[in-house]
């Protein structure tokens, strides 16, 4: 597909980022683009109102109720996906950033853990929810991001990505579907 070439264009590696051995994708190029920006977000958008998984063929019912964004870059997406589908945009962030009663649930990154925070009121039990970052690796954060999701009675539709470093199998962590526009194998 045009739209996925285009983005996939984009994407630039960047060797020995943060640290030795670590080949970082930067995700900004497609941002810096307006047209690519566009289709990014017109691929994703398409993709969640056109998915089984999202849209059951009967249902005339509200889709989704709630996009999550992960920290950091899903905070770059999720509010202009959210808006375009009438839908709620939700931050999962570092711990202790949000004001107000959060939940708290803990992942493991490379060296040591981690923790994200999301406020209890932002979903209610039942809210059908999208969770949203720039990429999925070892797959740790975007599980952390929907056992905070399921602690608050969210229902999980997918998780939504850019880009899906297959070989890292972060998917089989996950117990939702999952989409990447581009699977890097
Ligand atoms: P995971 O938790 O191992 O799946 O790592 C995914 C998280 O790390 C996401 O929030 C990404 O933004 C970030 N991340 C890891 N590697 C890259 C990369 O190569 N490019 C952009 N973000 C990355």
């Amino acid at each position: 597909m045009a739209d996925v070439e285009l983005i996939r264009s984009l994407l630039r590696p960047h060797p020995d980022f943060p640290k030795k051995g670590i080949v970082f994708l930067d995700i900004f190029p497609i941002m810096r683009d307006p047209v690519a920006f566009e289709v990014l977000i017109t691929h994703l958008v398409h993709h969640i109102t056109s998915s089984a998984t999202v849209a059951p063929v009967s249902s005339g019912a509200k889709k989704v109720d709630v996009v999550v964004g992960l920290d950091a870059r899903g905070f770059l997406l999720g509010p202009i996906i959210a808006l375009r589908l009438g839908a709620s945009f939700v931050p999962v962030r570092k711990k202790g950033r949000l004001p107000g009663e959060c939940v708290t649930a803990t992942y493991e990154k490379e060296y040591g853990t981690d923790s994200f925070d999301v406020q209890v009121d932002a979903i209610v039990p039942g809210n059908k929810v999208i969770v949203i970052d720039d990429l999925i690796a070892t797959g740790g954060s975007a599980k952390a991001a929907g056992e905070l999701v399921k602690q608050l009675g969210g229902h999980i539709l997918e998780y939504v990505f850019i880009v899906g470093l297959s070989f890292l199998k972060g998917h089989e962590q996950l117990d939702a579907p999952v989409y990447s526009m581009i699977e890097i194998d």
